[in-house]
């Protein structure tokens, strides 16, 4: 009898730890995302100092590198040229290739081809060509992705396609992105806190920055599953500000809390998902998921709420930040 009842605790025993094995499979990473650094070298560089980039650099590429995270850097090469700077903020740009990690091309002036002519624009890129592929070449690298300023990918559909076989005859890969948490509207508070010292407002700053991207992170993880039936290969736009720089070890476990291994752009581009229709045209630059979405009429509903506050204190600000 005894036995009996040892020989079924066993059983039970082993059921229930083959029906855990799954679990802890599902426990291990399967989401994988690139990470993009944009406006380079630094997005509020206007109202830093060269020295200052240096530094900010070195921090935000310190933390990448130790924790092996690989990342694509994107240049607006007109933030160079400040007079009695330049070359502390070329040094700046070159801690990126020294660092092992790769530039892009952004505009010369972070031009929005939804602003300027497609003549304009294709000249913006060429002119943001110079620096960048000269520091590249000294690291054996190659200039090889775009990123569209405000991600304006185009008011209507035959400049958008004129626009990306200009940039396919230049060599480029278009670098789209699909997660975005807005980290440049916190970023620019986060910085005026920084400066006058406000430490209660800077945590405060960083909390609703996780929190609000957590939020995307939910809202876009299920609605890329609802409309391709998968997650693919995630590419996160960030930019090159104190906010990441002081904090992105931070951002970094929370996407590792959720499962995300991180992977280079080259390896998430090979996603098919960016290859899917992408008609989408339209005033306001966005993810590519809701390209995706918008070309097949699914348009994206109830998207999560950016804090209202944080906003209002950025418009307070003496310089309005600029956009992605
Ligand atoms: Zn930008």
């Amino acid at each position: 009898m005894d036995g009996r009842i040892t020989r079924l605790k066993f059983t039970v025993a082993l059921c229930l730890f083959a029906l855990t094995l799954p679990l802890y499979a599902q426990k291990a990473p399967q989401r994988e995302i690139a990470i993009t650094i944009d406006d380079l070298p630094a997005a509020g560089g206007n109202s830093m100092t060269g020295k200052e980039i240096i530094e900010m650099t070195s921090k935000l590429l310190g933390t990448l590198r130790d924790q092996k995270v690989p990342a694509v850097g994107f240049v607006n090469e007109r933030k160079l040229y400040k007079f009695g700077e330049v070359d502390d903020r070329i040094k700046a740009l070159s801690l990126w290739p020294e660092h092992g990690f790769e530039l892009g091309n952004h505009t010369f002036s972070h031009a929005s081809l939804n602003r300027v002519g497609l003549k304009a624009w294709e000249e913006e890129i060429v002119r943001g060509e110079t620096v960048t592929r000269m520091l590249l070449a000294q690291h054996n690298m190659q200039l090889r992705y775009f990123r569209h300023p405000y991600l304006d990918t185009g008011r209507d559909l035959e400049t958008r396609r004129q626009a990306e076989a200009f940039l396919i005859e230049r060599g480029y890969r278009i670098a789209p992105i699909t997660m975005d948490a807005w980290d440049w509207m916190y970023a620019g508070v986060y910085e005026d806190a920084r400066r006058r010292g406000d430490t209660a407002l800077e945590q405060k700053l960083v909390d609703s920055y996780h929190d609000y991207t957590n939020q995307v992170f939910d809202y876009y993880e299920k609605f890329s599953k609802d409309l391709i039936g998968y997650e693919p290969k995630q590419i996160l736009l960030l930019h090159g500000n104190w906010l990441e720089a002081d904090h992105i070890g931070e951002l970094l476990d929370l996407l590792r809390k959720r499962g995300y291994r991180f992977i280079t752009l080259q390896d998430a581009l090979s996603d098919s998902a960016y290859s899917l229709p992408d008609e989408y045209v339209g005033e306001e630059g966005t993810s590519w998921i809701d390209h995706w979405a918008i070309t097949r009429g699914h348009p994206p509903l109830n998207t999560p709420v950016f804090p209202q506050w944080v906003i209002d204190r950025s418009n307070a600000l003496p310089h309005y930040p600029t956009q992605p």
